[in-house]
């Protein structure tokens, strides 16, 4: 079974997000647990998290098919070390709250190398920061998205997403989110078919299926690897509709949740109900 959704608002409440999700037909969802443009929020209260979970179990939302998203500030390769401690800091946080909401997994961008260190020493960091993460707090797994390869990001391509993987101690808890924008943005083609399957082959080649935790369906706005992370509504973009449909029929997307960052949100329910007939 496919499980589809979209990164639904938390305004009002954290449990608005799992009603906002059931409203659009969805059966899979992803929120920010916090402000994800402040540093501080407030701990989560007792009753949020009643609310929260309460919510979820009336609406019928496997935990396993909620993707939290962690806050864009989180840089977890920061050069500097003031800075990378507090990522680190933000993000355990992040990952205690998910786990305090009884979730499985945290979805967020490994971070920006910003020019002042190689590559390679940015991804141990980013592996670095995941081990003293899921050290601290147990029970939820690390979710690693590519990125489009924007200024320097990193995790755009898939050798790179690996790396990371390889040197995170408890491989049982770290996976990846497959951004479509992202991936068509940072050089892997999806606009035909033939494309999709060798994005996918090299994908299971270079990391492997088991990895993955989840997906973003999001058309693109930018040309390809143009390395623009602008994300666009199914079909209208310049990727089209034709990888949709195509995963939507590949059984390595079953049982994960499959979720639309897509801009116009007022597109939303008809996209969830669009995947769903394919
Ligand atoms: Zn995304
Ligand atoms: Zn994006």
């Amino acid at each position: 079974m496919k499980y589809i959704g979209a990164h639904v608002s938390a305004a009002g409440g954290l449990k608005m997000a799992v009603i906002r999700a059931h409203e659009l037909g969805a059966t899979a969802f992803s929120f920010f647990t916090k402000n994800q443009r402040r540093w501080k929020s407030l701990p989560l209260s007792e009753l949020e998290i009643l609310d929260f979970k309460t919510a979820c179990t009336k609406y019928k939302f496997k935990k396993s098919k909620i993707l939290p998203h962690s806050s864009y500030l989180i840089n977890l390769c920061h050069p500097e070390k003031k800075l990378l401690k507090k990522s680190r800091k933000a993000f355990i946080d992040e990952l205690y709250r998910c786990q305090q909401l009884g979730l499985l997994y945290l979805n967020f961008h490994p971070g920006s190398f910003l020019r002042e260190i190689n590559k390679d020493k940015s991804l141990q960091l980013v592996s670095d920061s995941i081990n003293i993460a899921l050290e601290k707090v147990k029970g939820v797994s690390a979710v690693i998205e590519n990125t489009a390869g924007q200024g320097t990001n990193i995790g755009f391509c898939f050798e790179q997403l690996f790396k990371i993987i390889q040197k995170v101690d408890d491989k049982s808890r770290v996976g990846i989110c497959i951004d479509t924008c992202h991936l068509f943005s940072s050089g892997y083609d999806l606009r035909t078919e033939k494309d999709c399957r060798n994005t996918f082959k090299l994908f299971k080649e270079i990391i492997g299926f088991k990895y993955l935790k989840g997906m973003h369906l999001n058309d693109s706005k930018s040309t390809f690897n143009s390395r623009l992370d602008r994300h666009h509504n199914l079909g209208k973009g310049n990727i089209g509709i034709i990888p949709f449909n195509w995963i939507i029929k590949q059984k390595e997307f079953e049982n994960i949740p499959l979720i639309l960052e897509t801009t116009d949100s007022s597109l939303w329910k008809q996209e969830i109900s669009l995947l769903q007939s394919m």
